[in-house]
């Protein structure tokens, strides 16, 4: 199943793996759990994974690899270009794209996650499918720079849209 590390951890009457002796841990992508760090200054608040988590009584690590990487927010939106993540007004910010994820990794591996779940389609933290590089809201098959990094590093990752399904039966709209 997607999204659960599978060290030290057991599984669960729900089908959830959880850490041997201790609260499940989750990593998620700030965004979805309120905090205010989209490009837009606004969120993509999950109530699933808010409540998940409340049930679970688990300890939660948010993150935003774009903030940690030293952009503002707001920020002008970005998507990954020719490989390179480079923002709408054609400035690269692909170097603080990547330091954000290098910065972020490391805090995953400090609190070794039983769960991680990063927001859908991101530039940063999609995990299936990101858009295409034209800023015309084409998606294409692949991952953002962050979930990419964490894979390279042998956690699993499951994105907003995939949880909603695991949890509910039904995707967010
Ligand atoms: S980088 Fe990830 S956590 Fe930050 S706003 Fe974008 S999707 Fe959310």
């Amino acid at each position: 199943m997607n999204g659960f590390v599978t060290k030290g951890t057991n599984i669960t009457e729900t089908g959830v793996k959880k850490s041997i002796g201790g609260n499940m841990k989750i990593l998620a992508s700030a965004c979805l759990m309120g905090e205010n760090c989209k490009y837009n200054g606004g969120n993509n608040y999950c109530g699933e994974l808010v409540n998940f988590a409340q049930e679970q009584k688990a300890q939660v690590l948010t993150v935003c690899p774009e903030v940690l990487g030293g952009l503002p927010t707001p920020r002008i939106p970005s998507e990954i270009v020719s490989g390179k993540v480079t923002n709408r007004e054609h400035i690269c910010v692909d170097e603080e794209f990547r330091r954000g994820a290098e910065a972020a990794l490391k805090m995953a591996e400090d609190f070794g996650p039983d769960l991680i779940v990063l927001q859908a389609r991101s530039p940063s933290c999609g995990c299936r499918q990101i858009y295409d590089g034209s800023f015309s809201g084409k998606l294409i098959p692949g991952m953002g720079v962050f979930a990419k990094l964490l894979t390279e590093n042998g956690f699993d990752v499951t994105d907003s849209e995939e949880f909603d399904i695991m949890v509910s039966g039904s995707a967010r709209i």
